[in-house]
């Protein structure tokens, strides 16, 4: 068993020296960086240990107490663990932890309850939906007919009589609640509401505030949709992998669809590290956290507004902040560029109504997840703010750039990140 007591990641310094040296160099640079992808995050070690076990050995198609292989015994119990854990926590009838991602836990749904060419109703992707809420690359905007609403062309928010309005137009098979660049809550009940009126089925897709929805800090879905589908490694800080949770009715169905519909065998080792994320989840601790990554996200947004940054929606209420750069004379490609350069790590975004091409739009979109499961708090919100409107303002002076990177190097020793071996 000496590989067990090996020091991190030995055994793949002398097996494969080029792959740990790129895992070193993604350590460094998620340690020296202040991340600010909100999609992204850091999870625990407890969580990586847990995916990186034995457990990735196994062949378990099936689901527990009807497998097809023998051998079950373990992940048997783990995967009803894992189950049990989800249903708790977000206090659902059923659950379903095998889909790889949240891409292929949609399609599961809509495999499960629509027929193709029938419609999905999503928010449209250039005002902060996700491809795989109908959008036409995406095979559920090929298998099915899409129908999205929009956000206000003034406010930007999602305003609800436009999105009855538009449902009773498309008369769609299910309405997509959910999106990965909406920075406000998701009223989830007023979208309920407009599904029954129209004989549609509800989707929550939590995939990016489900850390949020767990720790109280956004309303919860569950008492509202038919179905909640979250990725298991945004703000829940779980490893990369999808859940499926629904009403005890649909259980069969979604079942079904995952497997055998969509998916060979499960990742039983992604499954015990969202067993690991879900029992980190059910703390008092990670109820401050999601608290946390709200308020930070919102000092942020209040930072970023003094210093003359246009927001959209004017703020946040979760944990995600959409930049318009139209005013500051800067893409938002480029300005995700220099922001990298300078350690601060975004993305460039499209904004709703946005009159550049999505390739380069003049948006960038951040979030506080990864910051606040390093404890920075909104101090040190502030200061990024600084080193953010600094960087930005010189985006094409390199020294300047420099000078901001060290300062975010010196600054993030002070914040370690969970999980990282360096
Ligand atoms: C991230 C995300 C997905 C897809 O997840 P992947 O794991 O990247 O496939 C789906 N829906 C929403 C709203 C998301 O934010």
């Amino acid at each position: 068993m000496t590989a067990l007591h090996d020091p991190y990641l030995a055994a793949v310094e002398r097996t494969d020296p080029e792959i740990f040296g790129l895992i070193q160099e993604e350590e460094r640079y998620q340690r020296d960086s202040i991340r600010l992808i909100p999609s992204e995050n850091y999870t625990s070690r407890a969580v990586m240990e847990a995916t990186g076990t034995v457990l990735a050995n196994k062949y378990s198609e099936g689901y527990p107490g009807k497998r097809y292989y023998e051998g079950q015994r373990n992940v048997d119990l783990l995967e009803t663990i894992v189950q049990d854990r989800a249903k708790v926590l977000f206090g659902v009838q059923h659950a379903n932890v095998q889909p790889y991602s949240g891409s292929p836990a949609n399609l599961a749904v809509y495999f499960a309850l629509l027929q193709p060419g029938e419609t999905i109703m999503g928010l449209t992707l250039p005002h902060g939906g996700h491809l795989t809420h109908g959008w036409a690359v995406s095979a559920t905007g090929r298998f099915w007919k899409s129908h999205p609403y929009e956000v206000d062309r003034e406010t930007h928010l999602i305003d609800f009589d436009q999105v009855r309005k538009v449902a009773l137009e498309a008369r769609p098979r299910i309405i997509v609640a959910g999106g990965t660049a909406y920075p406000r809550t998701y009223h989830f009940e007023q979208f309920g509401e407009i599904a029954r009126e129209v004989g549609a089925y509800l989707l929550a897709d939590i995939s990016h505030i489900a850390g949020l929805v767990v720790a109280g800090a956004h309303p919860d879905p569950v008492p509202h949709a038919d179905v909640v589908v979250t990725t298991t490694h945004k703000t829940l800080r779980g490893p990369r992998g999808a859940m499926i949770m629904c009403k005890a009715e649909h259980a069969e169905a979604i079942d079904k669809a995952v497997f055998p519909g969509l998916q060979g065998g499960p990742h039983e080792n992604t499954i015990a590290g969202i067993g690991v994320a879900l029992h980190e989840a059910a703390t008092p601790e990670f109820r401050a956290y999601g608290h946390q990554i709200v308020a930070n996200a919102k000092a942020l947004a209040e930072a970023l507004l003094e210093r003359g940054f246009d927001l959209i929606t004017g703020g946040t209420d979760t944990h995600l902040i959409l930049i318009d750069l139209t005013g500051k004379k800067v893409i938002g490609k480029t300005a995700a560029q220099a922001l990298d350069r300078a350690g601060i790590v975004g993305n460039y975004n499209t904004i709703p109504f946005d009159t550049r091409r999505p390739f380069s739009p003049s948006g960038l979109r951040i979030g506080t997840p990864s910051v606040t499961s390093r404890g920075m708090k909104e101090p040190e919100m502030r200061r990024i703010a600084a080193w953010m409107d600094e960087a930005l303002t010189n985006v094409k002076d390199e020294a300047a750039l420099d000078r901001v990177a060290h300062e975010v190097r010196d600054f993030c020793v002070a914040f370690p990140a969970p999980g990282l071996g360096v």
